[in-house]
């Protein structure tokens, strides 16, 4: 498999990371969860000659898709997401009044919905779209097949999503991380919606919730990430 490049822009009250995913020998890519700083990530695609195919989700709570119109707007680009996300999409607004935060001058419109096991290719690249809820019922991952994961809020490095929010479940992230991301080889790396990489080893084998040596009794309270 070809290499994939990728690079993040850490940004936002919520220290989101969005990430661009893109194929160096043809310059096209993607970008996942675009964050609250569409400006941001406008200077990055140019700075890197990046040609954008697609604006994907990983989940539709504000931190990741706040600046999904205006991006959408600028790039010409379809903005892709789970349609088990869409509640979240239709409570932009009153998500952003809840932190005290100004919504997007144009609300997210999903042009094309995101289905599990679907396939977004770019360049000689593409990643591969895993249906992971727990964090939220639409949430996914993205997997390019060689090593790379963007997991969204479902798993953190030493942590995973909260599952307090409408439509978390605990259980549901549990069967979500252990079935689906710990089934990838262990030296797959894990690039998270907050936070620092992470590879899928450490985390079976050390993670706190989810781990190997993890007893799974309830739902952990206070978890750091939305
Ligand atoms: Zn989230
Ligand atoms: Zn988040």
């Amino acid at each position: 498999m070809p290499p994939l490049e990728v690079r993040c822009l850490v940004n936002g009250p919520f220290v989101e990371n969005t990430w661009v995913a893109f194929c160096p020998r043809t310059r096209e890519g993607v970008v996942v969860d675009p964050g609250f700083e569409p400006e941001g990530v406008l200077s990055l695609l140019r700075k890197e000659r990046v040609k954008v195919l697609g604006i994907l989700a990983t989940h539709g709570h504000i931190d990741h898709v706040w600046g999904a119109a205006a991006l959408r707007e600028a790039t010409g680009a379809p903005f892709r997401m789970h349609p088990a996300d869409g509640y979240w999409l239709e409570a932009l607004e009153r998500q952003a009044a809840m932190f005290g935060l100004e919504p997007p001058s144009a609300l997210p419109v999903v042009d094309r919905p995101l289905a599990e096991g679907e396939r977004i290719r770019f360049g000689d690249a593409l990643l591969e779209t895993l249906h992971t809820p727990g964090h939220s019922p639409g949430g996914v991952c993205f997997h390019d097949g060689a090593g790379t994961l963007f997991s969204g809020d479902l798993l953190f490095q030493g942590s995973i999503g909260r599952t307090d929010f409408p439509g978390g479940d605990f259980p549901t992230i549990v069967r979500s991380i252990r079935g689906r991301i710990f089934a990838l080889p262990g030296g797959t790396v894990v690039h998270s919606g907050h936070g620092p990489d992470t590879t899928v080893g450490e985390e079976k084998a050390g993670n706190p919730f989810v781990g190997d040596g993890a007893e799974l009794l309830d739902a952990p309270g206070d978890l750091p990430y939305g």
